[in-house]
C-alpha cells in the first residue's frame, strides 16, 4: 500500500528525494472518494511521469455555506488502494488545519469565474485556485492532471497558471462515464434509484445537442433550447444552467463556429450535477 502522507513537510521530503534522483513528478488534485474518472487521471500521470502524487483533500474553502462540505463522501483507505493500483507513489491527505494555518491569502481569477458554475457558486473558484496554487507550491510538479468533467475548472486553472507563471504543464483528460452515459462523479452516491435514472437526462440532452451541431446547426439558441427541452421532460430535474460558450474565454456564443463548450448544471432532487461536451 502507498504511504498516506498528512503533512506538507513530509510530501516535500518525498519530492526532494525524487528530484535528487532526477525524476519527474506528476500531480493529480482530487477531493477523494475516488472512482474510475480519477483513476484515468492517475494512470495517465503515471505513464507520463516517474512519480505521481495524488492529493486527497475535501477543500472547505471551495464549498459555499449551504453546500455539501460536511456530507461529502470520504474513504481514504479505499482511495489509497485505488491510487496504489493506478500507479501513484504517494497520497497527500492533509487536515484543513495543515493547509490553512490562519491563512489570509487567496488566489482569485476574475471574469471567467463569474459565469456558469460561478453564478450559483460565487466563492467556489477562489477556493479552487487557492488550494491548487498551494498544492502546486507544495508538490512543484512538472505536470498536473485535470478532468474535462470540470471544464470551467480546467479553463480557470489554465488561466491562473498562465497569469501567475507557474512552470507546470496542465494536462486535460477526457470525461469517464458509466455504461449508460452518466458522467462518473463522487456526488453520484447521493442519488437514490429513482434519481439515478433521472440523472441520465444530463448526458442524454447533451447527446441531442451534440448531434444537432454535428448535423450543421449553428444557432447556439436552438441547441440550448433542444438541450433544455430534453432535461425538462424529467420531473426530478431542475436546470441551473445550459450554456454554450467559447472554451477559452467562457463567453456565450450566438453562432457556433467550433470549438465551443456546451456545459450544463442540473439539480436532480437536491444533488447538483454537471456535464459538458467540447466540439472539435
Ligand atoms: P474531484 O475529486 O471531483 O475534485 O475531481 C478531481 C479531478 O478528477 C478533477 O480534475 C475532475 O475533473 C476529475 N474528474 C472527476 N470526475 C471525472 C470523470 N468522470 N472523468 C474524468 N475526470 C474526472
Amino acid at each position: 500500500m502507498i504511504p498516506i502522507v498528512k503533512t506538507i513537510e513530509e510530501v516535500r521530503k518525498y519530492v526532494k528525494a525524487w528530484r535528487r534522483e532526477g525524476l519527474s513528478v506528476g500531480l493529480v488534485p482530487t477531493m477523494g472518494f475516488l472512482h474510475e474518472g480519477h483513476r484515468s487521471l492517475i494512470e495517465r500521470a503515471a505513464k507520463e511521469n516517474d512519480r505521481v502524487v495524488v492529493s486527497d483533500f475535501v477543500n472547505p474553502t471551495q464549498f459555499g455555506p449551504n453546500e455539501d462540505f460536511e456530507s461529502y463522501p470520504r474513504d481514504i483507505e479505499k482511495d489509497a488502494a485505488l491510487c496504489s493500483d493506478a500507479g501513484a507513489a504517494v497520497i497527500f491527505n492533509p487536515e484543513a488545519e495543515e493547509m490553512y494555518d490562519n491563512a489570509l491569502t487567496k488566489v482569485s481569477v476574475d471574469k471567467i469565474t463569474k459565469v456558469l458554475c460561478g453564478k450559483t457558486r460565487p466563492i467556489h473558484f477562489d477556493g479552487v485556485c487557492t488550494v491548487v496554487s498551494k498544492l502546486f507550491n507544495i508538490v512543484t510538479p512538472d505536470r498536473a492532471y485535470f478532468g474535462q468533467k470540470d471544464a470551467q475548472q480546467l479553463c480557470v486553472v489554465r488561466k491562473m497558471v498562465k497569469d501567475l507563471n507557474f512552470d507546470i504543464e496542465i494536462v486535460s483528460c477526457p470525461i469517464i462515464r458509466e455504461a449508460d452515459g452518466l458522467a462518473k462523479s463522487s456526488r453520484n452516491t447521493y442519488l437514490n434509484d429513482e434519481e439515478r435514472k433521472a440523472a441520465l437526462c444530463l448526458s442524454r440532452s447533451l447527446s441531442i445537442g451534440r448531434e444537432l451541431i454535428e448535423n450543421g446547426e449553428h444557432s447556439a439558441e436552438a441547441v440550448k433550447a433542444a438541450i433544455r427541452a430534453e432535461i425538462e421532460k424529467e420531473p426530478l430535474a431542475k436546470i441551473d444552467y445550459v450554456e454554450i460558450v467559447s472554451f477559452d474565454t467562457l463567453e456565450s456564443v450566438e453562432s457556433i463556429s467550433k470549438p465551443v463548450l456546451a456545459a450544463i448544471a442540473v439539480y436532480i432532487g437536491k444533488t447538483r450535477l454537471i456535464d459538458n461536451f467540447i466540439t472539435e
